[in-house]
């Protein structure tokens, strides 16, 4: 509602927000050189500057987000004269790209993927999704051969270079922050990996999940001009993207404030089953604690058959006793939210001190919950041997 759909999205958006005082400062010295991360509107208006019609803005925006167009001198749509001026006002497509890829046994991949100055994120990519259920419950299943390639991938993306959340369970977090990505370089992880897989937005069906490196809820702007991003040009469904926080007070809030047509599920990482051991893991509980994250939860107005989802980690030994489980149901069922759990067994990660949860322990905790009427899911590990597992993002190279 307090969207204001008009306007352009530049790769700079935290900066004019006059937030985020640390991100992008290398794409401030070249300011605006990228179209990409422009949507068609503001790239319609750079094109009027440059005394084209305002169509053509729509042109290069399909060029650049729908049919995968990264380079200038390659978009036959626009006229040579003109394809020679962008480029001689020192305009590219800028759509950031795959420097490196690691291939796990299991088909799931994991890219080092380079923006503007030259800092890569991770993004994996898990051919048979992340989860047993990850689709939306509300759609049905197709048979057709064609929709089926691609309908139970799940494109796990970045949302900042690091993150400052230091989560104690969490590799991601021992590189700390570095800084915000852009709404470009987010929606350009996306448009990257789709590409490289032939996947054709429309046909097949991919589930976008925000739970790369970094925290999206306090890099809000560009997450949410990421995702708009994707919507109206790429032509995703917010349906089947879903964005997790560590509990952002007042990111939730205003998220909950997002149209339904720009807004991904939600997940919450709970982790644990209380405050005391929250605050422990998860340092963000100090100052968020678990009955404010849940308050903020409840402003978001669900859509039909959607959940929740709370994400929680099982900790061996510390986080993953059938007590734990009773108490994390007990706390579910008084929200009175409509939830489901996601179980992740905790992936290791070198110099992070806890231990595998056993698998019994996984399947008590899980029946424990589905016992009180909370649906569970275990969330099977992907790519661990390629470290692209939940938590294991670190902008490695050795793997
Ligand atoms: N900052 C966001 C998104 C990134 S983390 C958030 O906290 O939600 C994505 C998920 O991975 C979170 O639920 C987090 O709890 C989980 N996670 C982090 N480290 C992990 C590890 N080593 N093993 C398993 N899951 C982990």
């Amino acid at each position: 509602m307090t969207e204001d759909l008009n306007q352009p999205v530049p790769l700079d958006a935290s900066d004019q927000a006059g937030e985020n005082q640390a991100s992008t400062k290398k794409n401030q010295e070249t300011p605006g050189r990228a179209l990409f991360g422009l949507d068609a509107k503001a790239l319609a208006a750079r094109m009027v500057e440059m005394g084209e019609p305002a169509w053509r803005g729509r042109q290069l925006a399909e060029a650049i987000y729908r049919h995968g167009f990264t380079k200038i001198s390659e978009i036959t749509t626009l006229a040579k004269s003109l394809r020679h001026k962008l480029t001689d006002e020192g305009w590219e497509v800028g759509r950031p790209e795959i420097v490196q890829t690691f291939q796990s046994e299991d088909g799931t991949e994991r890219y080092l993927i380079q923006g503007g100055d030259g800092l890569t994120v991770e993004t994996v990519w898990m051919p048979e999704g992340d989860d047993e259920e990850t689709g939306d419950e509300s759609e049905p299943e197709t048979t057709d051969e064609a929709t089926r390639r691609h309908q139970r991938a799940t494109l796990c993306v970045s949302s900042q270079v690091g993150c400052a959340m230091n989560c104690q369970f969490c590799l991601t977090a021992k590189l700390g922050f570095q800084r915000d990505l852009t709404a470009g370089e987010i929606a350009g992880q996306v448009v990257a990996v789709l590409d490289r897989h032939g996947v054709e937005v429309g046909r097949d069906r991919v589930n976008l999940v925000f739970m790369g490196m970094g925290e999206p809820f306090l890099n809000y702007d560009n997450f949410m001009a990421a995702v708009r991003l994707l919507v109206r040009e790429v032509g995703l469904s917010p349906q089947r993207m879903t964005v997790s926080t560590s509990g952002i007070v007042p990111g939730i809030e205003r998220f909950a404030q997002e149209l339904a047509e720009f807004r991904p599920r939600l997940a919450i990482s709970l982790n644990a089953p209380n405050d005391a051991l929250r605050d422990d893991l998860m340092p963000i509980n100090r100052k968020w604690p678990i009955a404010a994250v849940v308050d903020a939860v409840r402003r978001v107005q669900l859509r039909p058959h959607e959940r929740i989802t709370f994400e929680y980690v099982l900790l061996g030994g510390v986080t993953d006793r059938i007590e734990d489980a009773k108490q994390v149901a007990r706390l579910l069922r008084k929200t009175g939210l409509s939830v489901k759990v996601n179980l992740i067994t905790w992936n290791p990660g070198p110099g992070i001190g806890y231990s595998l949860p056993q698998p019994e322990a996984v399947e008590a905790f899980r029946q424990t919950l589905v016992d009180a009427e909370i649906p569970a899911y275990v969330r099977k590990s992907r790519g661990r041997d390629i470290y692209a597992a939940c938590g294991q993002l670190k902008r490695t190279v050795e793997g």
